[in-house]
């Protein structure tokens, strides 16, 4: 018998449409029919969706860890370990970001992203590296250690491309630092997205790399300056990165979904004035997003924080810095939720943020990121307020509620 499968009786959130009844039928790991009369056809497996949203699997772009996995620390089993509690969350694909560090630590890290991506049933939800950092503006560094921040050197920029360009899909950088235009022809040239962050960047600064082929900013409006004093003027402001960023209809803005990064405002101002298929959610979670509400994690170097409204927060003594923000901890599914009730738009417009107009920014939107025929079936079947019931990656299910 075929390796086929019928989903049924969903609501299903499809590329192009909305049907309030109907299937999708899949065969061989891939979407072969959607619509709305399922009564003829038979398959070796069967899914009731029982009214539940059949929505694409998310997409992260951006997230340095969950649960017990931190991306830049663990081994490849801690990784696919990870991989499955991202599952949980509804995502089918994540790329996982690494922290500034010395580049033997990066390239390293690279080659276990590489194994892990290998390993059956779990490793396919990992699509690669985003490297974030060093090459960052030491002003908007936000949670990177200043001491390995550093410049592109071109030295330095072939080695990492060199020796992890395969598994690198994006890159961060600070569009102002020397060689930067360079640093972006030859990501392009790898069809390695070049990725506007941390920065404090002037208009012709950004203008001058997204014509070198820069296609996207990370956490905009979270350590990105985007306007400048007039030094000449009183009170008169120069255009930033925020200018040259909206005005390109090539580039793509990410927003995380969290409040205390992004204000909720800018949900609705990004969703107004970015074309559709331009704006994207991430979580930008670290190690422990997942847990319960007060679970305290330590590091390897003894700081202790502490998960709390979907942020993690340091614990200490001095009350200077008891409290403070460290990090995300928002799940995407979560994040989405609160990209509807933020910016007001309809689930299943909501949902593109986090899966077709990511994958298009990553250039594996004929593969994945929508459910339309001939794609991998990438599939989560959720609740009105995005509770993850299943989670399919191409057909198989790696996720399901007891
Ligand atoms: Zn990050």
């Amino acid at each position: 018998m075929a390796d086929d499968l019928l989903i049924y009786n969903g609501r299903i959130i499809a590329e192009t449409h909305f049907l309030s009844s109907g299937y999708v039928y899949v065969r061989d790991g891939r979407i072969a029919s959607v619509g709305e009369e399922w009564a003829g056809i038979k398959a070796a497996r069967t899914i009731d969706a029982g009214e539940y949203l059949v929505s694409p699997g998310f997409i992260d772009m951006h997230t340095h860890g969950i649960g017990g996995l931190d991306f830049m620390e663990s081994d490849v089993e801690t990784i696919v370990r990870g991989l499955r509690e991202y599952a949980g969350f509804g995502v089918t694909k994540v790329v996982g970001s690494t922290l500034s560090n010395p580049l033997e630590r990066i390239i390293a890290q690279a080659g276990r992203f590489r194994e892990a991506e290998n390993v059956s049933e779990y490793g396919d939800i990992l699509h690669g590296v985003h490297i974030e950092g060093p090459w960052l503006a030491p002003r908007c560094r936000g949670g990177h250690a200043l001491e390995y921040l550093r410049v592109p050197e071109k030295e330095d920029v072939h080695r990492l491309l060199g020796e992890a360009g395969d598994v690198i899909k994006t890159v961060t950088f600070a569009p102002e630092l020397p060689n930067s235009v360079w640093l972006t022809e030859q990501l392009s040239m790898r069809g390695i997205v070049g990725v506007m962050g941390h920065t404090e960047a002037s208009f012709e600064e950004a203008e001058r790399v997204i014509r070198a082929g820069a296609r996207h900013v990370t956490h905009m409006y979270d350590a990105t300056l985007g306007y400048k004093e007039d030094p000449d003027e009183t009170l008169a402001m120069m255009p930033g990165m925020e200018t040259a960023v909206l005005m390109s209809d090539q580039v793509s803005i990410e927003l995380i979904g969290w409040p205390v990064h992004a204000p909720e405002p800018f949900f609705s101002f990004i969703a107004k004035v970015k074309p559709v298929n331009k704006k994207v959610t991430v979580t930008d979670s670290l190690v422990g997003t997942g847990k319960p509400e007060g679970t305290v994690l330590s590091d390897k170097d003894g700081r202790k924080v502490y998960v709390c409204l979907g942020v993690l927060r340091m614990i200490s003594d001095d009350p200077e810095i008891n409290g403070n923000l460290t990090g995300s901890a928002v799940t995407m599914n979560v994040a989405l939720r609160r990209l509807r009730d933020y910016a007001g738009i309809p689930v299943q417009e909501a949902v593109r943020w986090g899966s077709i107009n990511p994958a298009t920014t990553l250039g594996i939107d004929g593969e994945t990121g929508s459910i339309r025929v001939g794609k991998a079936a990438d599939i989560v079947l959720m609740d009105d307020d995005f509770n993850v019931k299943t989670t399919l990656l191409k057909g198989r299910t790696v996720f399901e509620t007891g």
